[in-house]
């Protein structure tokens, strides 16, 4: 299980997909087992890498995870299936701002394009659990969000926007409270008020 999981963090630094980086998908881990999450939605599965490790917590737990990129779909199936995890993995081939799901459920992990953040926050939040809690991945951006001397490009500084204008909708939330950690790449954790 060791060595599978290790194949698919190479695959993913060989080939620049941004999977969640260690600290952050181990506190993600953590925060499922100790809140007894069992029904997980995900926004942005690429290679399968975060769905994987959070099924692996528990075997009680569901994910729903929606892909949007033909290929990172492709592998991220057959690495569900190397994980003999389909019947626990759902993944969902398509662009998260126009895919309905039903159900509801006790974590929502957007990890998808930064942009799009407010979006998929206000879509799906009527999929969340009463006292479910949306976790979104990304905050710091590799710490270009607070240091902006580190921008280097224009696309960057559209990036360091909007995450700005997306902590500024969650600080002005009226139905949710949110509190940011600095692990891994930033993260925020939004619960009901
Ligand atoms: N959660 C993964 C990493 C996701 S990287 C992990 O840690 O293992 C972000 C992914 O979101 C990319 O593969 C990208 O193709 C996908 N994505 C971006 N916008 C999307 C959208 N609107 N709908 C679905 N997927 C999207
Ligand atoms: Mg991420």
């Amino acid at each position: 299980m060791r060595v599978m999981l290790e194949e698919i963090e190479k695959y993913a630094l060989d080939n620049r997909v941004p999977i969640m980086m260690k600290d952050g998908i181990d506190y993600l881990c953590n925060f499922i087992k100790d809140n007894n999450v069992k029904k997980i939605l995900e926004i942005g599965s690429a290679i399968g890498y975060s769905a994987i490790k959070m099924a692996l917590v528990d075997d009680e737990i569901k994910i729903t995870t929606i892909e949007k990129d033909r290929e990172r779909y492709d592998v991220a199936v057959l690495n569900i299936e190397k994980f003999n995890l389909e019947d626990r993995i759902e993944i969902i081939f398509g662009d998260a701002l126009d895919t309905e799901i039903n159900g509801e459920y006790d974590l929502i992990f957007i990890d998808a394009s930064k942009g799009n953040n407010i979006n998929f926050f206000n879509k799906y939040s009527k999929n969340l659990k009463k006292n479910g809690i949306i976790i979104t991945d990304n905050l710091l951006f590799h710490g270009l969000v607070r240091d902006e001397s580190l921008i280097k490009t224009k696309n960057q500084r559209g990036i360091v926007r909007k995450i700005k204008q997306f902590i500024e909708f969650l600080d002005n939330n009226d139905c949710f409270e949110t509190e940011y950690l600095d692990i891994g790449d930033g993260i925020a954790i939004s619960r009901r008020k």
